[in-house]
């Protein structure tokens, strides 16, 4: 087993209300509360960020609190858009940067994934970079420089000194709420090569040190077999992540990775 502690992430997406989203933080406090060693977030929806942190921190649950977005401005004539500043404001710990759906729904581009990524580290939160490449990549062969154009793209300008609050995410987008997932060999691949550009882009001892997560249709029953792999070290989870039954097992095979 690697130095570097696993990590799970519950994307929430646009999913939950005030109800359930406040019954799945304190099924999840109270379900988690023994694991250890196992670095846990939650990202839900903006609305409820206030309320699930209230859970978490009256229950002195170490689950941090996660944001799926943020703008780059500090302030200003951003409709509809939230500040690095509010999110901490509201307690959020990470932020997400360049999830497909952003990406590919929302029509974010590299350049704008950047900026998110750099000025949330320049304020002082976590980031969790996610990349990946579509079907169609994938069947053009195009996989690998996708994905090390997104990872180089989206960590352009940002120190070494920051890299101990980044967390990558490999996020195949044909494997992200299809049901289908990648093979633990396919991600196994796909996570040493970005371990490999991380130490071209910063140095060994940087790469070595860096969480590489995996996210597209992980549950229960495929969780051990990705995230033993070497290079995966832990998960980015959606679907699973709305009902405690489904995303408890998934970290505690986090905890168990060998
Ligand atoms: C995600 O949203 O990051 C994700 C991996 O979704 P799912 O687990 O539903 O594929």
């Amino acid at each position: 087993m690697s130095d570097r502690k696993p990590y799970v992430g519950g994307n929430w997406k646009m999913n939950t209300n005030r109800t359930t989203s406040a019954d799945l933080s304190r099924g999840l406090v109270d379900s988690l509360r023994t694991v250890s060693n196992v670095d846990i977030a939650v990202f839900p929806p903006f609305p409820y960020l206030l309320s699930v942190r209230s859970i978490l921190r009256d229950r002195g649950s170490a689950i941090k609190l996660g944001a799926q977005d943020v703008y780059f401005k500090p302030d200003g004539a951003f409709t509809g858009e939230v500040s690095i500043e509010m999110l901490k404001d509201c307690g959020v710990q990470v932020v997400l940067c360049g999830h497909s759906e952003r990406r590919h729904v929302l029509g974010e581009s590299d350049e704008m994934v950047n900026q998110k990524a750099r000025a949330a580290l320049e304020g002082g939160l976590e980031v969790i970079l996610c990349v990946g490449e579509t079907l169609g990549q994938r069947e053009s062969g195009h996989t690998d420089p996708v994905n090390q154009r997104q990872l180089r793209a989206g960590l352009a300008e940002v120190p070494g000194d920051f890299m101990s609050r980044v967390t990558v995410a490999y996020e195949p987008v044909w494997a992200i709420g299809t049901g289908k997932t990648a093979t633990p060999q396919d991600a196994q691949d796909v996570h040493a090569k970005i371990r490999k550009l991380l130490g071209n882009l910063y140095n060994r001892d940087i790469a070595d040190r860096t969480r590489i997560i995996y996210g597209g249709s992980l549950k229960a029953s495929n969780a051990a077999e990705l995230v033993d792999q070497p290079d995966v070290d832990g998960g980015l989870v959606g679907g699973a992540s709305l009902k405690i039954a489904d995303f408890v097992p998934i970290v505690q095979a986090a905890q168990a990775k060998r």
